[in-house]
């Protein structure tokens, strides 16, 4: 459609004027009060953005560049920029796949470069729908990097933090759970502020077809052994990676009832989503997945079969934050909860507390760093969670020159074999 009207004109004046305003009033209120706190040189900050923030005009955003950078040890980050200096950050990465998914970013730039980032949902129908081939890891790991970034774009532009336009915090601070395989580790882990814990299964990847007795009651007791270290108020899910067997998972399942993990992840790979939901009906335990389903269309069969209470779609590959947002409100139809899977950088964690903290039926959210190394402010963790985010956007600010020495990286997937024949195993 082509407009070029007087009225157009007028309209264009009005959303001119429109937006100056709106863009002083929220920097006003967030800029100065919540954001930046009440400190002196803060607020005189925060008073140049948001004078900063009316120089410019709706029409004046604009993509300029798309810019990614490998950061140790797996990472990938992305970086948008505007024409009005304002940047946006997005982690757009299948583990594993740092050039691949580098790649797919830079043809989705083809498309993004010259355009108003703050239409978040228009571009992400249009790279989605218009790529034909919808889906799978690395386009929409792609995709959901650069969805995050324009989140933080706009959320800066307009001076709040993300879940601010997603309808305002549902919860005051944001459960966080750290990665523990023994009890040390996880008596360490108490002592920096966890109360959540997640593990795996004592070697899972020698468990075979059908596992011996030995192998399940040696796998119980490691649980075992871990609740005793954590207590019975802290909470410890167990992470099977989809990779045991069906008959396996069944059979350590029950073991593990009586222990009450926080839930069951990934029991069997979700490829066969009947499966999962058989081993769902057999137990009283939450049965957890997501990492490896990719937008609302994927967690669609999930939810309709019940094969799990327990959403975790990871906002780097399902889609990105909003996608997040659809999928949680899916899960709450069934009354399912949402835990955000992370084992990635920085940003995909703020990404995930940004959705945690507007959603009814969140859970607890992943994470395997704070940032420290990363980010000029890291998270901090207290009594079991993060405080709500303040700052504008995703709230974070990357420590460029803690970063100078972590970039680049060559992380590949393992290969993992059955020491008894030498055939492939899932890892
Ligand atoms: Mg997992």
């Amino acid at each position: 459609m082509v407009v070029n009207d007087n009225s157009a004109r007028s309209r264009r004046k009005f959303l001119k004027k429109a937006f100056a305003s709106l863009a002083a009033g929220t920097a006003g209120v967030y800029g100065i009060n919540r954001a930046y706190g009440n400190t002196g040189q803060a607020r005189e900050q925060a008073q140049e953005e948001a004078e900063t923030l009316n120089t410019w005009t709706k029409e004046d955003l604009l993509i300029t560049k798309l810019e990614t950078f490998k950061v140790k040890p797996r990472f990938l980050f992305l970086k948008i920029h505007t024409n009005q200096g304002i940047t946006g950050l997005g982690e757009p990465i299948t583990e594993g796949r740092a050039d691949t998914c580098a790649e797919a970013v830079k043809e989705i730039g083809k498309y993004l470069i010259g355009k108003d980032p703050r239409r978040i949902i228009h571009h992400w129908q249009a790279i989605y729908r218009h790529s034909f081939y919808r889906g799978g890891p690395i386009l929409t790991s792609a995709l959901s990097g650069v969805e995050q970034a324009l989140w933080d774009i706009k959320g800066k532009a307009l001076g709040v933090p993300i879940y601010e336009l997603l309808g305002g915090p549902t919860r005051d601070r944001i459960r966080v759970y750290a990665h523990a395989r023994t009890p040390e580790a996880i008596r360490q882990a108490r002592e920096e502020g966890y109360t959540a814990f997640k593990t795996g299964v004592l070697n899972s990847r020698q468990s075979g077809i059908v596992a011996s007795p030995r192998f399940i009651d040696e796998a119980a007791r490691n649980f075992a052994d871990l609740r005793s270290a954590a207590g019975d108020d802290a909470d410890i899910g167990i992470d099977f990676h989809g990779a045991i067997s069906p008959q396996n998972a069944a059979l350590l399942i029950r073991e593990l009832e009586p222990m009450q993990p926080f839930f069951i992840e990934e029991p069997v790979n979700c490829q066969n989503v009947e499966v999962m939901a058989q081993l769902a009906r057999e137990t009283h335990l939450p049965i957890a997945t997501g990492e490896r389903i990719f937008t609302k269309w994927g967690f669609r069969e999930i939810l309709e079969k019940g094969a799990a209470t327990i959403l975790q779609p990871d906002i780097c590959h399902a889609g990105g934050i909003f996608e997040g947002r659809l999928i949680a409100g899916m899960a709450e139809a069934y009354y399912a909860a949402v835990a955000p899977h992370n084992p990635l950088g920085p940003i995909s964690l703020a990404c995930g507390l940004q959705l945690a903290a507007s959603i009814p039926n969140f859970l607890c959210q992943e994470q395997v760093t704070l940032g420290e190394g990363y980010l000029k402010e890291p998270f901090q963790v207290s009594d079991g969670h993060i405080p709500l985010p303040t700052g504008p956007g995703l709230g974070i600010e990357l420590d460029e020159e803690a970063l100078a020495d972590k970039l680049g990286h060559d992380w590949r997937n393992p290969e993992t074999y059955l020491d008894s024949d030498g055939s492939v195993v899932d890892w």
